[in-house]
């Protein structure tokens, strides 16, 4: 079979800016995708910048003038925790539209999608907060009903550690999109917004009690017929902003909850990678990679199921 085992999509990415976030995470993670064979290189698509229209239908139009422009206040750029540059706007956008592309992926294609990029959680409306400059997300799902007809229901399952104080803001109103985060309860942000469904998990939390929790939190969402699952790997015992005691065999069975729960609501799947901050950027990527693997089996399993129907037609 010559389909693309995974329909990866990747931001392209500027040098970093001298700082602590992890840039060099993407381009390792793109190449042991490659080396292991869970991708080949022709699956994994660039990213175009999202448009600044796009962009629109869910930022303020003053913080996107800011942003586009480089006039960000000194508050604003702290409260990023980013130096503003040309190429942090041009991965913010390319990041972003990664999002839309993948939820098409997942809708049209084998029901799965994932964006080696992310999971910007804690923008806002007219801010952008905690290293993301715009919500993925909710730029992915507006774009969506907008132009693909998408008038399902949406489940956004946030395991990163950090509360998505943004997604809870910008999906406040909206019944159709169940926001789920489950965090470390003392851990940033500070100020949050209030999801659907918050998780404040206490420091030193373990696999066995975090799965236990995210599992009776999935059955208090229900179902969805598109899910948008952020696989950060910051819950990992030993991220260095995590708090939380996860193990890499823990955090795979995590995701292992969170496919097959979607899997048995029938919905399609948006996997983005949100945060993750080891000390060594090799064990973060060890972790997106055990995530971009079980994607890839499943949607790889999906289509041997799907394929004899498709012959018959
Ligand atoms: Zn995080």
């Amino acid at each position: 079979m010559t389909d693309a085992v995974l329909g990866a999509r990747r931001a392209r990415l500027p040098p970093p800016p001298g700082h602590k976030f992890p840039l060099g995470k993407y381009r390792l993670l793109r190449e042991r995708l490659v080396a292991e064979a869970v991708a080949a290189p022709d699956d994994i698509a660039a990213s175009a910048p999202a448009s600044w229209e796009l962009l629109a239908t869910v930022h303020a139009s003053s913080y996107l003038e800011r942003v586009r422009t480089g006039a960000m206040t000194d508050r604003e750029v702290r409260v990023l925790g980013l130096p503003w540059s040309a190429a942090l706007v041009e991965r913010g956008r390319r990041s972003t539209q990664g999002t839309v592309e993948a939820a098409r992926d997942a809708l049209a294609g084998s029901g799965y999608g994932m964006n080696l990029g992310g999971g910007t959680h804690h923008a806002g409306r007219a801010a952008g907060r905690g290293y993301c400059l715009f919500n993925d997300l909710a730029v992915a799902v507006t774009e969506l009903r907008r132009s693909a007809g998408f008038d399902g229901r949406v489940a956004v399952i946030d395991c990163d550690v950090h509360q998505g104080d943004g997604t809870a803001e910008l999906f406040a109103d909206d019944p159709s999109v169940f926001t789920l985060s489950i965090h470390g309860g003392a851990n940033y942000p500070f100020r949050r917004a209030v999801s659907d469904l918050d998780v404040d998990l206490r420091d030193g939390v373990g696999d066995d009690e975090y799965l236990g929790v995210l599992s009776s939190s999935l059955d208090e969402v229900g179902g969805a017929d598109l899910v948008f699952y952020l696989a950060a790997a910051d819950p990992w015992e030993g991220d260095r902003l995590g708090r939380l005691a996860l193990t890499k065999a823990g955090l795979a069975a995590r995701d292992g909850v969170v496919l097959d729960r979607a899997a048995a609501w029938g919905a399609a799947v948006c996997v983005v990678l949100a945060g993750g901050y080891a000390p060594d950027v090799a064990d973060t990527v060890d972790i997106n990679l055990a995530t971009a693997r079980a994607v890839a089996e499943r949607a790889a399993a999906q289509r041997s199921v799907r394929d004899p129907a498709a012959r018959a037609e």
